[in-house]
Parts: C-alpha cells; sequence; structure tokens
C-alpha cells in the first residue's frame, strides 16, 4: 500500500515515511492510494471475532507489507488490553464507548497505535522522534500516555490555556519523562497554526525529526476504523441489523472520516451524522457547498471547538470535493450548548444513563436526524469521552454527583509541569530548539 498527498504534489510514499512524517511535504494530509476491500467471504470470517483480531484484520491490509505479521499482531494486543462496550438504550439505539482506555477518551484507540507504529519505524531508522501536537485537550493527553516510555520518541504538546477542564490539564502536565507540556496564551487554533509552521520551517527541520500526533497523521486514522467494523459487526451479529447509523461527535473530524474508511472497506454501515457543536463550518457545508471556516468559538464541548477542522481536506477528497455525493454518506447537524445540557438531562431520566456533553451532541443529533427523516433505523452513537472528564458541565446538567474512576483521582495529585508561551511561532521555535 503507498500513501500520497491530498495536495498531490509531493511524491507517494510508505506507511513509514507517512507515519514519521505525519504532514506530507506539500502541505497536504496522506491518505491511502485505495482503500482495502473486505469481501463478503472475509467479513464472514470476522463473525465472532474478537475486537483485536478485526483490528488486525484491517492493520494488515494497512501496514502488512511494512512490520512482520506476528509483531503486528502483538503491537494490537499491546494497544488494546481494554473492552469496547456497546450500550443498548432501547432496541435502536445504542452507545459505544471509546472510553475505557487509560486517559477515558476516544483518542487512546489512535494515539496508543500511533505510538507504537512510531517507536517500531523510529528505531528501525535508528532515529529519535520529536512529536509534535496541538491539543484541545483530549489529543494531548491521550499522546502523553501513549508515547510515555517509548523508547526512540520524545513529545512536545501546545495546548490553549484556561480552555480545557482541569482534569485534561491534569493529563496533560503531569506525564514527566519523555512528554513536555507547553501552555500557550491562546486557542486551539493558535496551536494547531504554529505546529503547522513548525513542520515547515526549514532549519529547525534539519536539526529535529519531527513528526505529528495529530489526526492529521494517517496512522492515527487508520485504528480509527478498528472501532466502526467492531461496532457493524456486532450490531448485525446480535441484532441483525445491516445499515446502522453512526452519529460522530466531531471537531477536526478524524473520527469521521476514520468511519467512512470503514464504509469503504466494505463493513456494514448506513449513513453518519456529523454532530458538531457551535463551530459548524462543515455542517454548513453540507447545506449548501459553501466551505467558510470561522474562528473557534467556546463551548461546553470544549473538545470539538474547531473553527477550521483538518481532517476536512480528507473527507472532501474521498468524495471528489462534491458536496452532494458526500449528503448521500453524511447528514451535518449543529447542537447548542443549552441542547446539550437538557440532552443529558433527559437521557438520565429515560435511560438512568450518564453522557460526558460530547457524547449527548452526538445523541442530541441522532434524535434530530430520526425526526427530521420520519426514520427510526438502527443508531450507534459514538461515546468519545467518559463523563468524569467533564465534571464541570455534567455538575451544570445534572444534580448528582459523578463517580471518578481512581486513573483519574490518582492524576490529580501530581504535580503539573508546563512551560508558559505566547502564540508566537518564535517561542515555540526556541523551545525546541533548546530541547
Ligand atoms: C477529539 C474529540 C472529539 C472530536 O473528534 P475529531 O476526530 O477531532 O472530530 C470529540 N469528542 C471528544 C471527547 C474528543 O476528545
Amino acid at each position: 500500500m503507498i500513501y500520497f498527498s491530498t495536495n498531490k504534489s509531493s511524491i507517494p510514499v510508505s506507511i513509514k515515511k507517512a507515519t514519521l512524517e505525519g504532514l506530507a511535504p506539500d502541505g497536504g494530509l496522506y491518505i491511502p492510494s485505495e482503500i482495502p476491500h473486505f469481501s463478503d467471504e472475509e467479513l464472514l470470517l470476522l463473525e465472532g471475532a474478537t475486537f483485536n483480531n478485526i483490528a488486525f484484520a484491517i492493520a494488515k491490509k494497512f501496514i502488512g507489507g511494512e512490520m512482520p505479521l506476528d509483531l503486528l499482531n502483538d503491537m494490537i494486543e499491546g494497544c488494546y488490553p481494554f473492552e469496547t462496550p456497546i450500550v443498548e438504550l432501547n432496541k435502536q439505539t445504542f452507545v459505544e464507548e471509546l472510553f475505557c482506555g487509560p486517559t477515558l477518551a476516544f483518542k487512546d484507540y489512535g494515539a496508543r497505535f500511533l505510538a507504537r507504529l512510531t517507536g517500531f519505524f523510529a528505531a528501525e531508522e535508528e532515529k529519535l522522534i520529536t512529536v509534535l501536537v496541538a491539543t484541545s485537550g483530549d489529543t494531548g493527553s491521550a499522546v502523553a500516555y501513549g508515547f510515555q516510555g517509548i523508547p526512540n520518541t520524545r513529545v512536545v504538546l501546545l495546548y490553549p490555556s484556561g480552555k480545557v477542564s482541569r482534569l485534561q490539564e491534569q493529563q496533560l502536565t503531569t506525564a514527566g519523562g519523555n512528554v513536555h507540556a507547553l501552555e500557550v496564551k491562546g486557542d486551539f487554533d493558535d496551536c494547531q497554526r504554529m505546529v503547522k509552521q513548525a513542520f515547515i520551517d526549514h532549519d529547525l527541520n534539519e536539526q529535529l525529526t519531527l513528526t505529528s500526533a495529530n489526526s492529521i497523521n494517517i496512522s492515527r486514522l487508520i485504528p480509527q476504523s478498528f472501532y466502526y467494523a467492531w461496532a457493524s459487526l456486532q450490531i448485525k451479529e446480535k441484532y441483525g441489523y445491516n445499515d446502522p447509523l453512526f452519529s460522530v461527535p466531531s471537531g477536526n473530524y478524524g473520527n469521521l472520516t476514520a468511519g467512512v474508511m470503514a464504509k469503504r472497506m466494505g463493513f456494514p454501515i448506513g449513513r453518519f451524522i456529523a454532530a458538531s457543536n457551535a463551530n459548524n463550518s462543515v455542517t454548513r457545508y453540507l447545506d449548501d457547498g459553501r466551505y467558510e471556516p470561522r474562528p473557534t468559538v467556546t463551548t461546553r464541548s470544549t473538545a470539538m471547538d474547531v473553527g477550521n477542522p483538518s481532517n476536512f481536506a480528507r473527507l472532501k477528497y474521498f468524495y471528489g470535493n462534491d458536496f452532494t455525493s458526500m449528503g448521500k454518506d453524511i447528514t451535518g447537524t449543529a447542537v447548542s450548548d443549552e441542547e446539550t445540557l437538557t440532552t443529558i438531562r433527559l437521557v438520565y431520566d429515560q435511560f438512568g444513563y450518564i453522557m460526558d456533553p460530547h457524547t449527548a451532541v452526538a445523541y442530541r443529533a441522532l434524535e434530530r436526524h430520526r425526526t427530521d427523516s420520519h426514520s427510526n433505523n438502527a443508531g450507534i452513537v459514538l461515546s468519545t469521552a467518559h463523563p468524569a472528564k467533564f465534571l464541570e458541565v455534567l455538575q451544570d446538567a445534572l444534580d448528582k454527583e459523578i463517580e471518578i474512576p481512581s486513573r483519574l483521582l490518582n492524576v490529580l495529585e501530581k504535580k503539573k509541569i508546563a512551560t508558559v508561551i505566547n502564540p508566537d511561532y518564535s517561542e515555540l521555535a526556541s523551545f525546541l530548539n533548546g530541547l
């Protein structure tokens, strides 16, 4: 399998190069030259398979030639020692809980795979890789934990000061060792812009081998297709549904892009609902084909506060730049903060189930789609974070104490270590040069 850039003006590369580079030299995002397809016979063989069996079957098609298969299999076992539960709210509505990893958010799926793959390729090349990552909260913690202690790698993460929850900040700033945290006095788009600038800074790139762990890295996206495949097969086996909807709480649209890849691989998936908050540039594009990114707005579902989503380039590419064709697979819906809070309350009253605000956005979007389309198709809501990660919001929505898992409580006791910088590229450059 080879990988080429969405901007089409750099040469195609192997998965090793795409992983270690992150962003293509022409500024585009790497995509596989073709999406591998699972035949009906292959899908039949995956019936009853475990999550890791399915993950291995997919990874083999994308990475196979570049890594011995027994190592790839061990790597996957090491990535996902935790469960991926699918909870039934009612006979049509399911929640796929993607928060059972160490940082209690779905980004563990992508980050743990990326970290191990990067470590493997870096060792092969005898290089020290510096992973640079902009985070609105969950990415940074997943990357910090994913790469912590992985030989041949170190991590520098940039997060917007005051715009992540206290628990998230503790996760970002306490990993230590090969992980460094930068607290940027700006917003997430500032962090993302500075990271992009570092990648095109020739002097810096002569000194360091930089790579990205944002969802612009294709090796973070590939593993995110695993849980779509898993849920679609589980729902088919247990309930006989062939084309469930997936409602996806979206920020940078990496998660949704991975879903589109899983559908194209041939897994039994119907439509997608792109659920956004007030940062709705993609949902507006799906309405009229005009893409007009706006500055980021702060909401109660902070991990989705992205004004100009990076994976939109991949989505557009997959649909030949045609919004009507994209609209055949994806419905966009924006959900307000007020609706998010009411939804958390309603879902708790109706099912006794506690959702985090991002999951609530996706749940509300699914309900709205059902009303608008007068249908009641099976729907899977992707639950991207454990509610305890967003206690401030949960306290406003519910009059109830939330139980905090012990692995979160432990992190609260640790000492925060971060370097504060202005949203100014030269400050990032001098930090990196001084490493
Ligand atoms: C990152 C994140 C999202 C958005 O995912 P994208 O892949 O960026 O669209 C949604 N919910 C939570 C909890 C997140 O951490």
